[in-house]
């Protein structure tokens, strides 16, 4: 397979229009089969209920090269049932799970000259989303629905290693207790950009979302999960309803436990405890893990004893294992590498 002349180290994690991408359409209560299209283009009615209402969701994942050559995806059926957990609450039908994996890699093998290739730390970024296509004024659920998947190469999210990052604790919310916090919908992104346009501007890399009943526990950031390791090497994560459930994060849980040898402990985490860990990191497909070095609480700094200099010793560790069973170094668990 000839691959594209792209400078695959210095691509950033930016929008390139790719060969192909899938297209279904839901119409009088069924799917059709869905096709491959060269159309990067949508056009529909001025009053789709996604554009009036904001009925749509995503799901994200990559495709990669392993070190042996081959072109796989990690645990893609994950992102198809947490796109059926997304489409349920919004009155979205659900595309079928079995038929989403298959879509996912008819769109990475249409696309295989973008596949980065091993060692060039970029991957091919995967954008499965659904939205509503016809005119809906009312407030109601649309009658009609487009389910799209395209994929895009970007580049190594940390040039030159993973620095450790600072983030601020967020007077705003990001999830109400019993709302939309747990499902991947743009409605929740939508919101959470004044808060992170705000927090760039004033110096910090990422917003810390508290639980917004109590402010007293921590949720997670406006698009990745908060990882803790504690004094003693247990690795501590928050849950809440309001959280939304990272395939990165339950991943991690699994290599700390069965790889690693760790204790994990997956409860809700006051925020008063977190100046006594020892490591935080914030995970996601993005970037698997970016180290936090500091949180600034409204002025009080807690400095993790891990430093602003490199990731924590235990989450490097967990960082090597889990990239390592991503790129075939390391046998990994049953059905989480899918070849395409
Ligand atoms: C997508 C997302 C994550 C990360 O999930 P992964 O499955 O690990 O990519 C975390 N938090 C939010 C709010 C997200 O939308």
């Amino acid at each position: 397979m000839e691959k594209k002349n792209i400078d695959w180290s210095n691509l950033g994690f930016g929008y390139q229009v790719t060969d192909k991408r899938f297209v279904s359409n839901y119409k009088n209560g069924a799917w059709d089969e869905g096709v491959l299209t060269e159309d990067a283009t949508i056009t529909m009615t001025e009053c789709a209920g996604v554009l009036q209402y904001a009925q749509t969701c995503f799901e994200g994942l990559k495709a990669y090269t392993t070190e042996d050559g081959r072109t796989v995806c990690f645990r893609p059926d994950l992102n198809a049932s947490r796109m059926k957990d997304s489409c349920e609450r919004l009155q979205m039908p659900v595309f079928p799970e079995d038929k989403f994996v298959e879509a996912v890699k008819e769109v990475v093998r249409a696309n295989e000259a973008y596949v980065p290739p091993f060692g060039s730390g970029a991957t091919l970024y995967i954008r499965p989303y659904m939205f509503g296509s016809s005119a809906v004024i009312g407030v109601k659920p649309a009658d009609e629905y487009q389910f799209r998947i395209f994929c895009t190469p970007v580049g190594p999210y940390f040039k030159g290693g993973a620095k450790p990052i600072t983030i601020r604790v967020c007077d705003y919310d990001r999830a109400a207790p019993h709302g939309t916090g747990h499902i991947k919908a743009g409605l929740n992104y939508a919101m959470s950009l004044y808060q992170i346009v705000d927090a760039h501007e004033q110096g910090f890399d990422e917003n810390m979302y508290l639980d917004a009943a109590t402010r007293t526990y921590v949720e997670e950031t406006g698009g990745a999960n908060f990882i803790f390791i504690t004094k003693d090497g247990t690795l501590v994560t928050p849950k809440s309803d309001s959280i939304l459930p990272s395939i990165t994060r339950r991943s991690l849980m699994v290599v700390a436990e069965k790889y690693l040898g760790m204790k994990v402990e997956h409860r809700p985490v006051r925020f008063d405890e977190i100046k006594d860990f020892a490591e935080c990191g914030l995970c996601g497909t993005a970037a698997v893990i970016s180290p936090v070095g500091k949180i600034n609480d409204h002025g009080n700094e807690i400095c993790f004893p891990s430093g602003m200099d490199e990731m924590g010793p235990v989450t490097k560790k967990l960082y090597d294992t889990l990239t390592g069973i991503q790129m075939g170094r390391i046998e990994a668990p049953e059905g989480w590498i899918v070849e395409i």
